[in-house]
């Protein structure tokens, strides 16, 4: 008797147990139609038959301080995993995992934004949480002695069978190959190899100081402004399209040089934002990231008080990778009140610009505007859409990015069009209200950029981030635009000369090299043998129109750069075609898939 209800009772287990594999792997079949019938299946299926394995030896064997700590462990690997399917239409990857741990202050956030995945997530975790702890046991009386002792350990030890099998492929693949593995066995995995990685980093370069000279202040220009925009794809703007929204820069036509369309430095607000703060150049930017000195240190050298506007964040937090060292050599750092309304923000940011731009002392100003990131309604008062219909105004918290590099877009493009023109045009026009009329710019240069633009994907396009995609990105990721406003005469000129030449030809990596130009630092000293980019008044060409996607690379693999020119694209450079070439073994990257779309 008690023998077949341990039968019927090991036949649900085993059920609740496959319920939970596939459950928590919705990707599974198309993972394994996309590699198709090739040596590489074997590797697969043969890291899923060492999880189903595990999992059986776990549930059936184990003691019950391993199934605890293991189901533990599971239970949060799951819902991660499951989370992110549900949240971006991907497993989730090592870079994504990485990320993750990044925002892992933002949680709360999070959390709020999508409620829905991670419920169904931490749902189906839970059901192989059940699966594993439910009876029977098949546990048998360990002999206390000699070797046999040790094989009460074995179904706790066996479950880094898969871990490591994953963790290998993953270091193989250069930190991809993981997609369509196991999900409850990738997060443990990713965290082994940031561990070993972490563990082999060589300590990091130490930033180096400022050793261009400067005397006093060599600059005619008493403010340099460099206006960072939030999400902002340029081709959206009146400057570059006439049917673009309207950003009150026209009225300041004479003053005004415009460099058209010009490429990101990167496609996410954190590595845009970095990279032009530490002028990193194309060939070694990782480093550069590290020893580079700051922008803040190039501008205390010529002479200028240095204010950082941070129209996003509130209560002193950092973001874009700035670190306590580096708000070190900012002499004024300014945030909004927590409680700020979000179409306030920009508002108020211009004032605080405008009043910057006023004082008599010389001053660099970086402003990172709140823009338009996703979601866009409540960046704009309600009765301020020129464009309908809109998105419904479902959000209405104080935070700009509140799902952060998770933006993604849902529902019916137009409607989100409108809504982006209409946050645009509210964010632009307002923010240059403020700071320009009536504003004597003999002396005053303000540069205008925004750190990456926006992808609204042609409807029925499986991949619904709007930017921060790693892999090939499409190219209205990193479409921004560039301008510069001045009324200085000599500059005024030469900026114009600049722009006509340039126009749609710039990269954001000319941005930095521009600015030391401007503060006053010898431009023959700014030169590309010393490890400087060319300026915006170089011949550019627009084949250097190349953002980068896949931004943090490691263990040997290259970086992404992607073309902001569609018809460039498909020749964008041998990163591309080399993540697609690799992208044959056990795991397809981002890459391979947005390659092939
Ligand atoms: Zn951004």
């Amino acid at each position: 008797m008690r023998g077949t209800a341990n039968v019927a009772l090991s036949a649900i287990k085993v059920l609740l147990l496959a319920a939970f594999m596939l459950g928590i792997n919705p990707l599974l079949r198309e993972r394994v139609a996309d590699i198709g019938v090739q040596p590489a299946l074997l590797v697969f299926l043969a890291v899923w038959v060492l999880a189903g394995v595990a999992l059986l030896a776990l549930a059936f064997l184990a003691g019950p301080l391993a199934r605890t700590c293991w189901s533990v462990l599971l239970f949060c690997a799951a819902t991660m995993h499951l989370a992110h399917v549900g949240i971006t239409g991907r497993p989730l990857g090592l870079l994504d995992f990485e990320q993750l741990l990044g925002l892992a202050g933002f949680a709360g956030n999070l959390a709020g934004f999508h409620a829905g995945p991670i419920l169904s997530a931490m749902a189906w975790s839970l059901l192989g949480v059940v699966a594993i702890n439910m009876p029977p046991f098949l546990l048998r009386d360990h002999p206390s002695h000699g070797w046999r002792k040790w094989t009460r350990y074995a179904p706790g030890v066996l479950q880094c069978v898969p871990v490591l099998a994953i963790a290998t492929v993953v270091h193989a693949r250069g930190g991809e190959g993981s997609n369509g593995m196991p999900g409850q066995y990738t997060a443990p995995a990713f965290a082994f190899v940031l561990g070993l990685e972490q563990a082999a980093a060589p300590p990091p370069e130490p930033r180096r100081a400022v050793t261009l000279a400067a005397e006093g202040l060599a600059s005619p220009l008493r403010h340099i402004a460099l206006v960072v925009d939030e999400s902002v794809h340029g081709g959206f703007l009146d400057l570059n399209s006439d049917r673009g929204v309207d950003t009150g820069l026209r009225s300041a036509s004479g003053t005004v040089s415009n460099f058209g369309i010009a490429s990101s430095i990167a496609n996410c607000s954190t590595t845009s934002n970095a990279g032009l703060r530490f002028g990193i150049g194309r060939d070694d930017y990782l480093r550069d990231l590290q020893r580079h000195p700051s922008i803040w240190q190039y501008a205390r050298r010529a002479g200028y008080r240095t204010v950082y506007i941070d129209a996003q964040r509130h209560g002193g937090r950092l973001q874009n990778l700035m670190t306590p060292e580096e708000a070190r050599d900012i002499d004024a750092f300014v945030q909004l009140d927590s409680a700020t309304p979000v179409d306030q923000r920009d508002i108020q940011a211009g004032q605080r610009l405008r009043e910057a731009l006023s004082r008599t002392e010389p001053s660099f100003i970086l402003v990172n505007k709140m823009g338009c990131h996703f979601p866009y309604e409540g960046k704009y008062p309600a009765r301020q859409a020129p464009h309908s219909p809109t998105m419904a105004r479902t959000y209405f918290g104080n935070e700009g990015d509140p799902d952060i590099a998770l933006a993604r877009i849902d529902g019916d493009r137009e409607r989100m069009l409108n809504s982006y023109r209409n946050c645009l045009q509210w964010n632009t026009r307002q923010f240059f209200d403020q700071v320009l009329p009536s504003l004597p710019l003999d002396d005053v240069l303000i540069v205008y950029t925004a750190d990456h633009g926006q992808n609204f994907h042609e409807p029925g396009e499986p991949h619904r981030q709007t930017h921060c995609t790693i892999g090939p990105a499409d190219p209205d990721e990193g479409t921004v635009p560039l301008a510069t406003i001045t009324g200085h005469p000599g500059l005024a000129v030469q900026l114009a000369q600049a722009a006509k030449r340039n126009h749609g030809r710039a990269s954001q990596f000319s941005l930095h090299p521009t600015l030391l130009w401007l503060m006053g630092f010898p431009r023959h000293q700014l030169t590309t043998d010393r490890g400087f980019e060319p300026d915006l008044l170089s011949p550019l060409d627009a084949d250097g129109q190349r953002f980068l996607s896949t931004f943090f690379v490691r263990f040997g693999r290259a970086p992404v750069w992607n073309s902001i020119r569609p018809d460039a694209s498909q020749a964008s450079g041998s990163a591309m075609s080399a993540s697609a070439s690799v992208g044959t073994d056990a795991g397809t990257d981002a890459g391979t898939d947005a390659a092939t779309r």
